[in-house]
Formats: structure tokens, sequence, C-alpha cells
């Protein structure tokens, strides 16, 4: 590549063929400028231009305007001139006049949430010289229209006030619409668009207090400014913590040459994906527009049209418009424009070559001749990710590893839900079908807003169009249901991006958001009714759906059989439940990291002998009521055993304060008082003589079997002979007795007496014996401090981290809610670190429990059984402090497998 000498640091150029910049630069140039870089530099046909670095962004958020604007000055001006140059236009000129656009960019995608300015440059002199000059009069009154609109409401701050007002411009351009008696943009006359242009200046005036700014510098320093601003605006903020993008990753701008899509009826604008988004199927789509500009094709005021042949037969169908009506009206661009088409075609093959993943492009075809106005990575469903990873592998375009790397962990979560039950899907009212825009189930009840997104527990976002302010109700909805816009259009860009299951351009529904009502064949739903969404057909159902469980079946298994290949850090579950630890075991997990035996005493046959067992007085009284409880939990352990044939089991022995198992309410108290033969006085005695200031901090863990020995030892005997009758089927078990909250080494030592010396017992009784392992949760900062003298006794490690980031920080788990978002919102915190381990504080403690464990027992397994088990970064950590295994909830099996298959990789690149 040919590089322009004297690179400028601020301000980086690229066009007819050259570029200062390049596709690594994205953290400097915003992933726009970077690509708009490389694709002129590999001789793209691109609009020659200019970019503003994301440091100046942040230089702008640190001094401001006046300093900013000083410093780029002079490297925006030349950089402007070389626009002239390779144009053969001037900027502002009369007679000759250049335009340009001003686009933000940051270094990931953010689809729709920053602003852009196109045909600037415009003022009441130039749009006449831009009309000779063209001799297209209409086509630059069109552009000044739009330039005026879109300046006002970037830079000026024209937009509705509330939601129920409509857009200042929109209302002006409607009132002429229905005076006119026209519908579409495209039939408004010369004369139509001038008036408008009238009215728009002459609101802007009323608003603001000011003309609108007629000088062309004047107006690039307002647009520029205004990108910048763009970054701190309410969408981009919202997007960025969705997604956990820092604030001071900054906006690049990006200013180029405008090419005109509104040209007539040999110009247009389109997008497209080298790949389908939604399904990952290796074909080529996209949509477009004739004589139409920038935003027209998402915007979902015109229906757009496809661009593949085969695409637009497929559209056709589910649109109910027959082949005659189709070539006439919705032709695709390759019967359209064959030439064109080829192009398009060919470049989008050789893009997708040298990036090597899948491309979303825009383009505009001006008077006959193809530009690229952009290209990156598309976004996609968390299928289209694993399909086309593993198709990418096959064509032999990137290798295993790099396939591995390519999928997001957290993504794969979207394929672990519940899809339709095909049985129920058989017998449903089909009510409407709209374009299959991202696949996926959804329940729910319809609201018609975005901030109503909460109304109910599932909901329905169903709307007109969505826009970009419509995001963070997007994120709320089950699915999102639009009446008009294509397989490109906002909801459908933003619902892929989510994940989330989204049907656009349903042309049947009729949406009267004033009524809050839904009509479809003249039947009408009203807000709360439920509807079902099918993303993967575009059927809209009414009423609820049954679900059923996913499988790890195709290019998913493939790639779940990939990690395993690289991963060397097992991946178990915790389960408490026989049917927990088989979806578990269909999703691969090792064995079992976690089984709280506490789970089960909640369900109601056996909460009554727990509660008789708290309230003995007397060592017999509570052998008694274990003693009831032994046969339930023996079978318990059973079923669990059973499921995980052979594999590894962890079995945890009781863990929480009692109190949590007495009842609290007066009815329930008196229940338990005539069942047990007791005044209701002892009830409530006990009750509040098990209460506690601080529980977690309290008698709990092996605290309890400390102190009450025999529940340790009905527990062990309910493990080992359970065991020992799997073994008589065949079954070969080796349970993992797990102590729980040890912080001294003879907390630990204690139980250990009871658990090996009941073992023995039964081993005795039964004539017959099994390997099992005695070990404990490190979750105590003092137990991680003194491993090594733990280690010399116990069998295993398995770091509870929930308890040890509530320990490390000090954070009351059940409390931090009352200070985390605050602390999240200033930054005191950047996760939350229940969630996200702590690898700095708390992960010092896991490293060195660890190091001082295998110090003294070099084969000690080590695993972490904490929520973070399940969470990719975490992941990653567990990995490099070596751990045998992380162990997650079933759901999140696949998502660990594939995040330590990463982690493997990473670590020997
Ligand atoms: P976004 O990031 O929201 O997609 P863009 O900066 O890409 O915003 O621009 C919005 C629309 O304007 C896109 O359709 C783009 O193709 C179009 N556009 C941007 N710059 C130009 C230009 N110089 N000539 C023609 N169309 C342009
Ligand atoms: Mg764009
Ligand atoms: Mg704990």
């Amino acid at each position: 590549m040919e590089v322009l000498e004297e690179i400028p640091s601020r301000v980086y150029r690229f066009g007819d063929k050259v570029a200062d910049g390049n596709s690594k630069m994205k953290n400097l140039l915003g992933g726009k400028g970077a690509n708009l870089a490389e694709m002129c530099a590999i001789g793209i046909p691109v609009p020659p231009g200019f970019t503003i670095t994301t440091e100046v962004c942040t230089e702008y958020n640190e001094l401001g305007k006046e300093t900013v604007l000083k410093r780029i000055k002079k490297d925006v001006e030349k950089a402007v001139e070389n626009i002239e140059n390779i144009m053969g236009s001037t900027f502002g000129d009369i007679e000759n006049p250049l335009l340009i656009s001003v686009r933000s960019g940051a270094r990931v995608s953010m689809p729709g949430m920053m602003d852009t300015v196109l045909n600037l440059g415009l003022n009441d002199e130039v749009v006449k010289g831009l009309a000779i000059k063209t001799n297209n009069e209409r086509f630059a009154w069109d552009s000044y229209r739009r330039f005026i609109q879109m300046y006002g409401g970037v830079v000026l701050g024209m937009k509705p006030k509330s939601k129920d007002d409509i857009d200042p411009f929109e209302e002006i351009m409607e009132h002429l619409k229905e005076k006119r008696k026209i519908q579409l943009d495209t039939q408004f006359t010369i004369q139509d668009l001038k008036d408008l242009i009238y009215d728009f200046k002459d609101a802007v005036k009323k608003r603001t207090g000011h003309d609108f700014p007629t000088d062309p510098w004047q107006q690039l320093w307002g647009a520029i400014i205004a990108v910048f601003n763009s970054w701190n605006g309410g969408r981009a903020i919202y997007y960025r913590k969705m997604n956990g993008y820092p604030a001071n990753w900054g906006t690049a701008v990006n200013v180029q040459a405008m090419v005109y899509g509104n040209m007539g009826e040999n110009s247009g604008t389109g997008v497209c994906f080298t790949r389908d988004a939604g399904t990952g199927e290796n074909v080529f789509n996209g949509e477009y527009l004739i004589n139409a500009q920038g935003e027209d094709v998402v915007a979902g005021v015109r229906t757009p049209q496809q661009i593949t042949k085969l695409g637009s037969k497929r559209w056709a169908k589910l649109a109910k418009i027959d082949e005659i009506e189709r070539i006439e009206k919705y032709p695709s661009l390759e019967e359209l424009m064959p030439i064109i088409y080829t192009q398009l075609h060919e470049y989008q093959g050789i893009l997708e070559k040298h990036y090597l993943d899948m491309q979303d492009m825009e383009f505009t075809i001006q008077d006959g001749k193809l530009w690229i106005l952009q290209t990156r990575n598309g976004k996609r469903t968390g299928a289209a990710m694993v399909k086309i990873a593993i198709d990418l592998l096959k064509e032999g375009s990137i290798e295993e590893k790099e396939a591995l790397l390519r999928i997001e962990p957290n993504k794969l979560d979207e394929l672990l839900h519940p899809v339709f039950d095909p049985v129920a899907l058989k017998r449903v009212n089909i009510i409407a079908q709209g374009l299959p825009a991202s696949p996926g189930a959804a329940t729910g009840q319809i609201v018609f807003f975005a901030d109503e997104a909460s109304k109910f527990r599932n909901t329905i976002l169903t709307r007109i169009e969505t826009s970009p302010e419509d995001l963070e109700g997007m994120n709320l909805a089950k699915g999102i249901l639009t009446a008009r816009g294509g397989m490109t259009s906002h909801a459908a860009v933003v619902a892929r991006g989510m994940g989330k299951c989204c049907i656009s351009g349903a042309g049947a529904l009729i949406i009267d958001y004033k009524n809050r009502t839904m009509t479809v064949d003249g039947k009408e739903y009203h807000e709360g009714d439920w509807i079902s969404l099918n993303g993967s057909t575009g059927n809209i159902i009414e009423g609820k759906v049954a679900t059923s469980e996913p499988e790890l079946s195709g290019e998913f298994g493939e790639i779940m059989k990939l990690a395993d290949k690289y991963a060397t850090m097992k991946v178990r579950t915790n389960a408490d439940s026989p049917k927990d630890a088989k979806v578990a075991r269909n999703f691969g997990a090792k064995g079992i990291g976690l089984t709280r035996t506490e789970h089960m005493f909640f369900e109601v046959d056996r909460i009554k002998a727990m509660r008789e067992m708290i309230l003995a007085d007397t060592v017999k009284g509570r052998r008694n009521a274990l003693e009831d409880l032994l046969p339930m939990q023996r079978s318990d352990f059973e079923g669990i055993f059973e499921a995980m044939q052979g594999l590894p089991v962890t079995i945890r022995l009781l863990d929480p304060p009692l109190h949590e198992f007495v009842p609290h309410q007066l009815a329930t108290q008196k229940e338990l008082a005539e069942e047990m033969h007791i005044s209701l006085q002892a009830v409530k005695n006990k009750v509040s003589e098990l209460q506690e200031f601080n529980p977690m901090l309290g008698h709990r863990g092996c605290r309890l079997g400390n102190t009450y020995p025999e529940i340790t030892e009905m527990q062990t005997r309910a493990i080992i002979e359970a065991a020992l009758n799997l073994k008589e089927k065949g079954i070969e078990v080796k349970p993992e007795i797990m102590v729980p909250l040890v912080g001294t080494l003879n907390e630990f030592l204690e139980q250990e007496k009871i658990i090996r010396s009941t073992a023995n017992k039964i081993f005795e009784e039964r004539e017959d014996t099994i390997d099992y392992l005695v070990g404990t949760m490190i979750e105590i900062p003092r137990a991680a401090l003194l491993a090594d003298s733990i280690a010399k006794h116990a069998d295993f490690f398995s770091f509870g981290t929930n308890d040890l980031t509530q320990l490390t920080f000090g954070y009351s788990r059940d409390d931090i809610g009352k200070f985390l978002p605050i602390y999240l919102e200033k930054g005191i915190l950047t996760v939350d670190p229940f969630e996200v381990l702590d690898q700095e504080g708390v992960g010092q403690l896991v490293k060195m429990g660890t190091e001082k464990g295998r110090a003294v027992k070099p084969d000690l397994k080590v695993g972490i059984c904490g929520e973070h088990g399940g969470e990719p970064s975490s992941v990653e950590f567990c990995y490099t402090t070596g751990m045998n295994y992380v162990s997650c909830s079933p759901f999140r099996v696949p998502i660990a497998r594939l995040a330590s298959a990463q982690a493997a990789i990473k670590g020997t690149l």
C-alpha cells in the first residue's frame, strides 16, 4: 500500500487508492474510518475523505470546543483541499460545489446510536449552482431539503419534544403531503421542495432564535462538534452500558465527499450482507431503493427491494406478492441493474475474502456508478455466529483455533433457550406474517411504547417502526414486532445484535398508538393481549405457545466438539436434582461441582422433618427427625449419581443458617405447633432464638455440622449408602464430600473425623466399600491464607467465590443492590463483582489458595463453584490459575466449555 507522506496526527486522509490509515487502526480511527481507509487502499471505489481521530473526541470532552477546533483547523482545511483536488470541485463554490457528509464512527459499530449529516455545504446560492452543474434541479432541491432536515435535527436540536410529538420537520412534510394529496417524498414537485425548505428554515428560526447557518465552513464545524456530542447522547450512553464499552473510547468523525443516490432512476442506495445475518447461510443478500439517499432504506418509509433475484422471490412469497407484481413493482437489483449487480457481487466477494468474515456493507449508486460507503464485520445472531465460523473453517478460510475464537461465549446463550414446541406449533392460530428478521421464539403481552416494555413480565414490543430511541425497551422486551421496515430496518439490525426474536414489515398490522390497539383483518388486539412470534418463519401467532428445550445439534454440536479438543480445564455443573444433572450432561458437563443438599429440604414432605429436627431440644429428638430425612436424602443422591453415570459428583454438606427453614408466618407456625404437639409459644421462641443480626456471618456452614454432628453423620450416611446401592447396580460412583465455610483447620478436621468414621461404620455394616474424597470449600479469606495447612488433610479444594467475594469486599450480597447501581454509575466499580470475578483482589486469594495448597499436595484437585464458573473472563482466570475444573449452572455449561477452550488457545498463542 502506498502511504501519503507526512502523516498528520489528528486527521487521516483517504482517497484515490491511497490512505493514511488502515483497518488495524480501529481504536484511533473508529471502525468505519479504519475500514474506509483499508477499502480505499485495496482499490474499492470509496468517495474520498478524511477521519478525525477518536483521541480528538476525548480532547474535546476534556478541553472543550474552542481549543479543539484550533488544534484541528489547519489539518481539516488541508484535508478538505485534498478531497477538492480528487473530486475536481470546491467546498462552498457556487458554480462547482463539493458537498460532504459528516459521519460518526466509534471503534466498535454502534448502529444508529450516533449522528451523521449528509449533503453538507448547501445554501440558497450553492443549491442553484448544484442544479445547473448536475442539470437536475429536482435532485438539488431534494438534497437541500434533506440537508436542512438532518442538520436541523442533529446539530440544531430540532427534535420532537416528547414521545407523543412528531418530528417538527416531518410535521411540516406531512402537512404538505395532505394538502397535495400525495403519499411519498418522491412525489414532491420542485416548488414543493422549495416551499418545504422555506418552512423548515422558518421553524428553525422560531425554535432556536437563530437563522439556519449559510456558511459551509460554519456548517462543517458545527457538524463535527455535533458528532462528538453524540458520543455522550442518551442513546450512545445506554448502548455503551449495555455492552460494557467505556466512556473514554470516544468517536471518530469521518468527513467524506457525497455521492448521490437521489439523482433519479439510475441512482439508488442500499445495504447488503455477504451471508445471512439471521441464519448464517452463505447467501449474498440485502436491500436497496432506487432514487434514495442514506437512511431511506433502513428508515422503513418506503418498502425496500431485495438485491438478489433469489432473495426477491423469497421475500415476495412471504409478503404474498405474486410474480407479476414483484417484477413490475419490486424487481431485484440483479434484474433491474445487472451490471451494477455484478460489480457489487464482485466487491462483496473481495471484501469477505479480505476480512475473512461476514461483511455488512453500505453502497450508493450515483447515475450508474457504484460506490461503497462502509464495510464492517456484520452483526449476527448466535446461531449465525456459530454457522459462519464453522462454514469459514470448512471453506478453509480460517483454522480451528480461529473458528473457536470467533465465537462470543455469552452469545451462545441465545442457542440455549427454549424454542417453540413443534407439536404445539401445529395447533396455533397464525394471524399474520412478517419478515423473519431475527430468529427465535417469543411469547408475551403486547405493549406499544418502548418505555413501557417492562409493564408486564413478558412483553412483545409492537410498533409501526422502531428508532434508536427505543433501544432500552427493545432490550427489555421478549420480542419485537414492527408493521413497517425490511430485513435491514433498525428493528431488524438491532434485534439481531441483541439476539432477540424480531418480526419486521408485517404490513397487515394496523397499529394505533393513540388507542393502543393493533388490528389485523378486522380483529382488534389490545395492550396486554398475549401474542407469540416465530422469528425464524415470520409467523405472528395469537396467544401463548408452549416451548421445548434446545439441543446441541448441527454446527453448535460441532463447535462444542472442537472446544473439547482444545480445552484442558474441565467443566462441571452445579446441580441439585437429577433433572438438572441430566440437562447439564446433555450440555456436556463432565461432573457435578456442587450439589447443594439443602435445596432438597425445602420440598413439602421434607420441610416438616427438617423443622422437627430444628425444633428438637435434645440430640435424641434431632436424631429421630434426621432418621426420617435419611431415606429421602439417600434416594435424591441415588437419582443424581444415576444421572451422572459414574462422573464425579461433589456434594456439599448443609450450609445455610437454620432460620431459613423455620416458618415466619403465624398460620404456618400454628400448624407446626399442632403437628408437633407443642405450644405456639415454643415455636415462636425457637424462631426468634434462631434470628441473627448477620446470618451470613452466623451459625451456618460447617459451624452447623460441628455443633450438630448428627447432621453431618446423617448426610454422610445418605451419600455413602446411595453410592453403595448404585455400585450394586453396576454404576461406579466416587462421591466428593465437601465441607462448607471452613475458616480454621480444626473446623475441617472435626468434620472429616465424623465423615470418615461414619463411612467406615457403613462399610462394615455393608461389608463393601467405595472410594470417596473429603474436601473443603475455600470461601473464607482465612482459609485461603492457610490453604497449605488445610491441603495436608483435604482431598480437594473448591473455591466458593460467592462467599469469598462477599467476605473479601465486605459487601453483603443481599444488600449490594442499595449501592451497586450508584457505584457502577460513578465508576467506583466497573462491574458487579458477584457477576465477574474480581481478579485483582479476590483473585489473589484464589491464586494464593491454589498455590499454597499445591505446594504441599501437588496433585490437589482444585475447582470453582461460584456463579463466576460460567462467566467467560472468570473462566479464563481460572484456567490461568491452573484449576482442574469450573462448575456452573446447567445452561451455562456450553458457554464455560467454549470459554475454557478459548483460554487454552490464548494460552498457547
Ligand atoms: P450509521 O453509522 O448510522 O450507519 P453512516 O455514517 O454510515 O451512519 O451514514 C448514514 C447513511 O448515510 C448511510 O446509509 C450511509 O451510506 C450514507 N452516507 C454517509 N456518507 C455518505 C456519502 N458521502 N455519500 C452518500 N451517502 C452517504
Ligand atoms: Mg453506516
Ligand atoms: Mg458459601
